[in-house]
């Protein structure tokens, strides 16, 4: 069976961390959740080479002029990116690799890669028909508060960054609501094998 590259995006706070580990916690023999590159200070408890490698923005543009990524973004004033060496060799590691990046970095992967599958998690309370994101960004600043892990300039930050994300999803395979955690890593465990079973 050939392996795939699936890409996990969704506003910040929406649950895309929670979703993963646990599905890693059910797929680890199948599937590596992508080490990213960031400029980002680490949060408490963060380990280098393990959530991300933290690099200095100096390193991140060295590594940028030498193209080294398969993608990168800028997102609310930090760097992230995507190593093409490091996805190269999980592939040939025989995994199919999940990467859990915003969306600036999902479109590139899409245009360089068409046969990614690009998953969105968005959050409950967006009405898709009318556009009305208000109930969705409500939400999100409850799980970013509830988190505990940025402050008020940076959690205004994210939720700014809410609308553009919501609005790029449209270009996304598929949207799955972070409504009850459970239904939606199930959802999420549908689609993967749903595609993985295109190929086999
Ligand atoms: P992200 O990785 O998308 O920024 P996290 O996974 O860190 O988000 O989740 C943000 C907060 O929302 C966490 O405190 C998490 O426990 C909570 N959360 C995740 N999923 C749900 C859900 N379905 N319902 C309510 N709270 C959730
Ligand atoms: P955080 O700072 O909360 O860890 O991540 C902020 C945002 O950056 C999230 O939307 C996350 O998905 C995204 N991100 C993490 N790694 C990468 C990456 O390698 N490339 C891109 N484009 N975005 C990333």
């Amino acid at each position: 069976m050939d392996k795939k590259l699936f890409v996990i995006s969704g506003c910040s706070g929406v649950g895309k961390g929670t979703v993963l580990k646990e599905f890693m916690a059910r797929n680890s023999q199948d599937f590596i959740l992508s080490v990213s590159c960031t400029t980002r200070a680490p949060r408490e408890g963060e380990v280098d080479g393990v959530n991300y490698f933290f690099l200095t923005k100096e390193q991140f543009l060295k590594n940028i002029e030498e193209d080294k990524f398969l993608e990168h973004a800028q997102f609310a004033g930090n760097h992230y990116g995507t190593k093409k060496k490091y996805i190269r060799q999980k592939f040939e590691e025989g995994y199919n690799i999940i990467l859990e990046i915003e969306t600036q970095g999902a479109l590139q992967v899409k245009e360089k890669m068409p046969e990614a599958v690009l998953i969105f998690i968005a959050p409950p309370g967006v009405d898709t028909e009318t556009g009305d994101i208000s109930g969705g960004v409500i939400e999100l600043d409850k799980r970013l508060r509830g988190r505990h892990t940025e402050d008020d300039e940076t959690i205004k930050r994210r939720l700014a960054e809410a609308k553009v994300e919501l609005e790029r999803s449209k270009k996304y395979d598929y949207v799955v609501i972070n409504d009850d955690l459970e239904r939606a890593i199930s959802e999420v465990e549908s689609i993967t094998q749903k595609e993985l079973s295109k190929n086999a």
